[in-house]
């Protein structure tokens, strides 16, 4: 029987067959010695009964789309693998209440792409900005690739394209299946990182679009609100069936919400960012860091227009951050 995992705790995994029942499981003998497969939340598996008490084992691990990883501070315990098989990031902010900070919102989407991550951006509250604003404020973030989607819970709007590319599925929706190919399909059940500030509307969101859905995302993110050094695991959740849809999973994900960037490696950060990623290699200097140095060739981009000068802000603020903490924990 094939499942998916959806949380583990002391080595005992539940996990979800694609029948829909849920089994608690441990892992057969010879994986656990794999050091290499250990098994995480999202991970695709056979499940087997076993021989004695009808006791579920997993005996097999599928191959992995996807990792969401959180890199110890001094590589102490190396890195950790948070969530397996992540389809996509979907960062929600809201118009106001509370008033967006893109600097945040440029930390999630980091994270994400330095899980290589498709990320997409949700402006929930749309009711509460002017016609047409959140498109304008956040209109860069889809110029640079991250599609975007404006919401309103109070007003039920922009509701449905965002459930279509929870679900995946075959409905046509612009962007919906990053990460599918002619021989990779998306043809399993899509899992989607659901994160963001409190009190965007989150939880309001995920019942709005999924009658019957009882999760609180604000119940569980304050459960793993325990401080960013505090060992947590993910926990994945089915969303109900929709017509037509293969189904979707929703991940709560300490991962993006409790980690941070401090596990990127500075001189990578630049990378973090697509729109940077054309003039990398093109400064006078190989360790440029884009932000003092003559002849950079990011900034060069900021003065012509190409790269907006509050990302690159962003930057630079998350750059110094990061080398901080790297003086801190050193690798
Ligand atoms: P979460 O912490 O992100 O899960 O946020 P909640 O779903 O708990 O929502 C926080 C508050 O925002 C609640 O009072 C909601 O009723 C409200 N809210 C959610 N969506 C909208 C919306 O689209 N418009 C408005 N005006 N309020 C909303
Ligand atoms: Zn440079």
């Amino acid at each position: 029987m094939r499942g998916i995992v959806l949380r583990g705790t002391g080595g005992i995994w539940r996990v979800r067959t694609d029948s829909g029942e849920t089994h608690d499981a441990s892992l057969r003998g010879r994986l656990k010695q794999d050091d290499a497969r250990k098994l995480a939340v999202g991970d695709e598996v056979v499940l087997e009964e076993g021989e004695r008490g009808g006791a579920w084992a997993i005996a097999e691990i599928a191959p992995r789309r996807s990792r969401l990883v959180r890199r110890s501070p001094g590589g102490a315990y190396g890195e950790r693998i948070v969530a397996t098989n992540i389809d996509q990031v979907v960062i929600v902010f809201a118009a106001a209440q509370p008033e967006p900070h893109p600097r945040m919102l440029d930390r999630f989407l980091v994270v994400a792409e330095a899980n290589e991550l498709p990320a997409r951006v949700v402006i929930n509250k749309a009711d509460l900005a002017p016609d047409g604003e959140p498109e304008a404020r956040f209109a860069e973030y889809a110029r640079i690739g991250y599609p975007l989607h404006v919401t309103s819970v109070k007003r039920g709007s922009g509701l449905a394209e965002l459930r279509a590319v929870l679900v995946g599925g075959d409905v046509a929706v612009e962007g919906a299946v990053e990460g599918a190919s002619a021989d990779s399909p998306a043809r399993h059940a899509r899992v989607s990182a659901l994160s963001g500030p409190s009190g965007v509307g989150k939880s309001s969101l995920l019942n709005a679009l999924f009658p019957g859905f009882s999760l609180r995302v604000g119940e569980i993110s304050r459960s793993v609100n325990k401080g960013r050094h505090t060992t947590v695991g993910a926990e994945l959740h089915p969303l109900p069936p929709v017509e037509g849809a293969l189904g979707g999973y929703v991940v709560d994900t300490p991962g993006l919400r409790e980690v941070g960037v401090w596990g990127v490696p500075p001189e990578a950060l630049d990378s973090c960012f697509p729109e940077f990623r054309a003039h990398l290699g093109h400064c006078r200097f190989g360790d440029c860091t884009h932000a003092v140095e003559p002849g950079c060739a990011v900034r060069a981009a900021v003065e012509r227009g190409e790269v907006s000068a509050a990302r690159h802000e962003s930057y630079l603020k998350l750059r110094g951050e990061l080398a901080e903490d790297a003086q801190v924990w050193p690798r």
